[in-house]
């Protein structure tokens, strides 16, 4: 048994209940026994009620901010990023190509490392989406990921990505490898059969994992399917998923219209937009998550709201990968659900989630007096209660009450606000102004206090750094040398094949400026 009761100047409960304004306590108050939040309420009234069964510690005080856990929903691993590996930003389409030739890494360690980077700056979930690794390997990859997430106590919503069509560019593969020089052809087909993995394969490594924590709610872990995207993937196995998700209980997580080329795709393959595609196939649902969904038609907008699917959207990836900007207002404004994610590529290289809030919340403020702006409420709604619903643990995480696990973080509200702050700032106002993942002191998961003074106390950060260093120190050779070839080779032909996209006239749901 363990108990704790965690105090703050104000403990923000639920964020977002309306769409101007958030549930907050003053100087409240968190008990919490087990990992499961007990009581709710003003610090003196839940003190006093357990007089007789005191909290084995107290944690926080007037000088904190309790929030919920926050969600990112939308989360590829990679703590050393991919422009630390040598990735430069760039379009969607060719930035994909660069990553071919990444250093192999410890799986582990560098699943630590982000975690400790995310639980750091207040993250205590993670939608963590494994991108495909060679079918050899892929059952030893996947669990050492789960164990370096299991060994920091990160929460995690667990999928492995499914992709084995139009993989190069949005065309079948064979037909872009015919018009491609010899020497080139041969090398990519030896790289795409080397990632090659069967449907079969796939949904066993599903199931098994799926079945090893379904029968451990203990462990922080679920585990979702998840095709890449509409277009990587054939109807079929989209279908497949949506009755495995159904018959196990579980849900899906996929890439939507992630570019305009995306979309384009779409168009000129169904004559409809993906997600049309997606709704016609009766793909769509309240247990679909789609990550970025940038390029949306009104339509499509009505038919995500109209079916319940959650969109994950991603800021910063958006803008550093030439995506443009998800049409947020409107998708709120048609009751879609809207979850954030860094996508592994946020602002400032990190995985920042307060930082990613804050880019949401000043980027979807079109100009003039009555066009919408997203405030703070929505935004951190984005990070807590909305980001909660597609892990599986929707009534679980996200929001602070009785029966929801104590998953929560004290940012320092006196280093936030020093030296002045006007008494009317609302306080989600002040966090999503001022924040800052250094403001992180303390972070709870399930009961367990996993970063304090804003250290991660687990493990050795400076220790996990260390080898990360050494093993990074070593020469890039064999395979991934020649994969970065392939991927310079490629790149020309690549750009060659988009030359004609991207030429329909465009009527954007936001006018951030004008040409005429
Ligand atoms: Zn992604």
């Amino acid at each position: 048994m363990s108990t704790s009761l965690v105090r703050g100047r104000y403990v923000i409960c639920e964020a977002g209940v309306d769409a101007q304004s958030s549930r907050v306590i003053p100087d409240g108050a968190i008990f919490q026994r087990d990992g499961v939040i007990e009581s709710v309420g003003p610090y003196d009234e839940i003190k006093s009620a357990h007089q007789a069964d005191p909290a084995d510690v107290e944690l926080g005080g007037a000088g904190f901010v309790v929030i919920p856990g926050l969600v990112n929903a939308h989360h590829h691993g990679r703590g050393v990023s991919t422009f630390q590996m040598g990735c430069i930003d760039d379009c969607l389409e060719t930035w994909i190509l660069s990553g071919w030739g990444r250093r192999p890494f410890d799986h582990y360690l560098m699943t630590v490392y982000t975690a400790i980077q995310m639980i750091e700056s207040g993250t205590t979930t993670t939608m963590y989406n494994h991108a495909q690794t060679p079918a050899s390997g892929l059952a030893d990859d996947l669990s050492e990921v789960l164990r370096g997430f299991a060994d920091t106590g990160m929460r995690t919503a667990f999928s492995v990505y499914f992709r084995e069509r139009n993989r190069v560019v949005y065309q079948d593969d064979q037909q872009f490898i015919a018009k491609l020089p010899g020497d080139l052809a041969e090398s990519l087909q030896r790289f795409l059969s080397a990632v090659n993995l069967s449907e079969e394969e796939y949904f066993s490594v599903f199931r098994s994992l799926h079945q090893e924590y379904a029968g451990r709610p203990e462990s922080r872990v679920t585990v979702l399917l998840s095709p890449s995207n509409v277009h990587w993937v054939s109807d079929d196995f989209l279908l497949r998923t949506k009755e495995e998700a159904a018959r196990s209980n579980t849900a899906i997580h996929i890439h939507l219209v992630e570019s305009l080329y995306q979309k384009e795709y779409g168009m000129r393959t169904w004559g409809h937009t993906p997600v049309a595609h997606l709704n016609t196939l009766g793909f769509l649902g309240p247990e679909v998550s789609c990550a970025h969904s940038v390029w949306l038609t009104d339509a499509d907008i009505d038919i995500m709201a109209g079916s319940g699917a959650t969109v994950c959207h991603n800021p910063s990836s958006n803008l550093r990968l030439k995506n443009g900007i998800a049409p947020v207002n409107a998708m709120l404004a048609k009751g879609v659900n809207v979850a954030l994610g860094t996508d592994s590529t946020a602002l400032n290289d990190d995985d920042d989630m307060v930082q990613e809030m804050r880019l949401a919340a000043k980027l979807h403020r079109q100009p003039g007096l009555q066009q919408p702006a997203l405030n703070s409420h929505q935004a951190l709604r984005m990070a807590t209660a909305n980001a909660a619903r597609p892990t599986s643990w929707q009534d679980k995480i996200g929001v602070l009450e009785p029966g929801r696990f104590a998953d929560l973080v004290l940012l320092d509200l006196d280093a936030m606000t020093e030296p002045y702050m006007d008494a009317d700032i609302d306080v989600v106002d002040t966090l999503l102004y001022r924040g800052k993942a250094s403001h992180v002191d303390t972070v709870m998961i399930q009961g367990e206090v996993v970063v304090r003074d804003g250290t991660f106390i687990k493990m050795d950060k400076s220790e996990v750094l260390r080898e990360i260093k050494e093993q990074f120190s070593r020469p890039v050779e064999g395979q991934a040398l020649e994969a970065t070839r392939l991927a310079q080779g490629l790149t020309p032909f690549v750009q060659e094949f988009y030359k004609d996209w991207g030429k329909a006239e465009i009527a954007p749901h936001y006018g951030y400026n004008s040409r005429v």
